[in-house]
């Protein structure tokens, strides 16, 4: 039986320490701010973006949403950037994806000061990440480094593969990897014989948006495995990429969906948002 990783706790854990530094940055009339926009109603976006305020709540930060129509031109997008950019009480934007197909998510990420890109999403920032720099992590893959430091999972010279190559969560997770001295391997769509890389793995992370996609057959002996996966069923629950009932017997750590990565994506991020307001002083 593999020890559950509770993200759920050490996200509640990281939110009390940000809290104290938060009361601390406002007795030095600091007050953290994040901004978020949302373009349309994506209902699933809402969901994460009222997750994100009720954090913030808890911690302290101050929430601004910014709610725009369907229907805005990317120059109305970059506009409004500009003017929050330019907030001096702002400290963090996020830009929730997904937005309307007719928008350049890149060109409205590329626009956000990399000095306020709390995601970690804006090209100076994912290039700081790459060459080893002090930078806004990106939320999830910062989010599962710091799951793997609380439980002492040392990935100096284990193999590392990561199933998913999105900007947001692969990607980053591969300059995150091999700065701890990990060697690893990235696994996507058009990879052949996926088994033969995963069974491989002692530490095996999986971001693909397929429910329960990995089965025990796949993986080696007491392997690591962390499940970034949201899928929602027919009836509601959330599964995620990995079968866990199974994966679980057979691996040594395992991340629960829900209650692994989610609420440690939503902590890293109170967490830019509080170094993006330290950056100022
Ligand atoms: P994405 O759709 O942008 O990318 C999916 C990746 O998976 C692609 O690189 C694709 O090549 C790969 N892939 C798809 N099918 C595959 C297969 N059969 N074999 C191998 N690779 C395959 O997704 P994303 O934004 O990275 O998100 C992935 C999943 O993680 C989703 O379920 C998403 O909801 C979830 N997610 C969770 C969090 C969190 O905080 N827990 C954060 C971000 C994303």
């Amino acid at each position: 039986m593999a020890v559950i990783i509770n993200g759920k706790e050490l996200a509640k854990k990281i939110k009390e320490q940000l809290k104290i530094e938060c009361e601390e940055l406002k007795k030095e009339g600091i007050l953290p701010k994040l901004a978020v926009i949302m373009v349309g109603e994506d209902s699933a976006s809402k969901i994460y973006v009222k997750n994100k305020s009720k954090s913030c709540d808890e911690i302290g930060i101050e929430f601004e949403e910014y709610i725009l129509k369907e229907d805005i031109t990317q120059q109305q997008l970059i506009d409004l950037i500009e003017t929050l950019n330019n907030k001096k009480d702002i400290h963090g934007i996020l830009l929730q994806s997904p937005i309307p197909k007719h928008l350049d998510i890149n060109k409205a990420f590329e626009a956000i000061s990399y000095k306020k890109d709390v995601d970690g999403f804006n090209p100076i920032n994912i290039g700081k990440l790459s060459i080893g720099q002090d930078t806004f992590v990106s939320c999830t893959p910062y989010g599962i480094i710091k799951m793997f430091e609380e439980y002492n999972i040392d990935l100096e010279g284990k193999n590392v593969v990561i199933i998913g190559r999105s900007n947001i969560v692969g990607k980053p997770l591969i300059q995150c990897c091999l700065n701890k001295n990990a060697t690893v391997t990235v696994c996507h769509s058009k990879t052949k014989n996926l088994k033969e890389f995963t069974k491989n793995a002692d530490i095996l992370i999986v971001a693909i948006g397929k429910s329960k996609y990995i089965t025990s057959d796949m993986i080696k002996e007491k392997a690591v495995i962390i499940d970034v996966g949201i899928n929602r069923g027919e009836d509601g629950k959330l599964t995620g990429d990995v079968d866990f009932e199974n994966v679980e017997k057979k691996a040594s750590y395992i991340t629960p969906v829900p209650g692994g990565v989610g609420p440690m994506t939503v902590a890293m991020l109170m967490n830019n948002v509080i170094k993006a307001a330290k950056n100022i002083k």
